[in-house]
């Protein structure tokens, strides 16, 4: 009989694994856009509808999907000093041509697919890959606006370039309908990372920060860290946790809350709820289990984010 294989595939590491979590609301700052499907000329935008006590209502949401796309560009697009490159061509890592490399820090934890053997240039050397799959083991969750705004649809027009028409023609501006999520929602997001080590996270991490200034398709483009009241009075409402054992209390707001100030306690609520217990600091350690909030979770993440930029950005002749 043959030997049945239940390993994970997954390479053991020198350094321990953890589970590591991400939660945060967000403002967008302005309009923002994350478009759906385009109708007659209107590009609209990803709404869901939520089922309430009196029926269903309407939300603008950031999906976790395309979340999870500008995340992984943001390290795709990353800047190596040294090779002068972004980290995406120096590792031959793109989208949808994800390398599934061992090596690679962005398919080690966002996962990777090639289908078929492919020939690939990697900074002008050819490279073989095989078929190979890596499962992503960081997920995204929320994006759920808490308030309740109908989308603002406004008129813009393209103006076409001469050089792609016949000189003859008219240059005349095409006109469509963008939909835009109104500016001030607030969007609970939630990452979750499986098994991961530190240096590991450090990518998710920078993927993370990086990406909040950049999510949104087109112009404009961008979401902050909303700032309240956790322990301080005005702090970033973010928590991390890194454990082994879930101890807290998920910070996640319900999708059908529609009061700010009801949804926020939610989340300060649940972020400062350790093992059934009202916590006072900001770094709490419990057995197998650690959370960060507010600006010491900021601090974490930024701390992680210089990590991973020092070991695959930074120049090596600064060490
Ligand atoms: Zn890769």
């Amino acid at each position: 009989m043959a030997t049945i294989n239940t390993n994970t595939g997954l390479p053991k590491t020198g350094a321990p694994r953890y589970h590591f979590d991400i939660y945060a609301v967000v403002e967008g700052a302005q309009e923002l856009y994350f478009g759906h499907e385009t109708q007659v000329n209107v590009n609209i935008v990803e709404t869901v509808r939520i089922a309430i006590d009196e029926g269903e209502v309407e939300k603008c949401y950031i999906s976790p999907t395309k979340r999870r796309g500008v995340e992984r560009r943001s390290l795709i697009w990353a800047p190596v000093q040294d090779e002068g490159v972004l980290l995406g061509d120096k590792l031959g890592c793109g989208v949808p041509h994800t390398c599934a490399q061992p090596d690679c820090p962005i398919c080690a934890v966002y996962g990777a697919l090639i289908t078929s053997k492919a020939t690939v240039e990697v900074m002008g050397q050819e490279e073989e890959r095989a078929e190979r799959t890596f499962i992503g083991r960081l997920v995204h969750g929320g994006g759920v606006a808490i308030q309740l705004q109908n989308v603002e649809e406004k008129q813009r027009a393209m103006h076409p370039s001469m050089m792609n028409k016949d000189p003859g023609e008219d240059p005349t501006p095409t006109p469509f309908k963008r939909q835009y999520n109104e500016p001030g929602l607030l969007y609970p997001i939630y990452n979750h990372c499986l098994s991961i080590t530190e240096d590991e996270f450090s990518a998710v991490a920078y993927s993370f920060l990086d990406a909040l200034a950049r999510l949104g398709a087109g112009n404009p483009k961008g979401v902050k860290i909303y700032e309240g009241e956790l322990l301080k009075g005005h702090e970033p409402l973010l928590v991390v946790d890194r454990y082994l054992v879930p101890l807290g209390k998920r910070p996640v707001v319900s999708p059908s809350e529609m009061r700010v100030d009801a949804a926020l306690e939610q989340f300060r609520s649940d972020a400062l709820t350790v093992k059934g217990t009202q916590v006072d600091t900001e770094e709490i350690t419990e057995e197998l289990f650690t959370r960060w909030i507010g600006d010491a979770a900021l601090a974490y993440l930024q701390d992680r984010a210089a990590t991973f930029a020092k070991q695959h950005l930074a120049s090596k002749e600064d060490e």
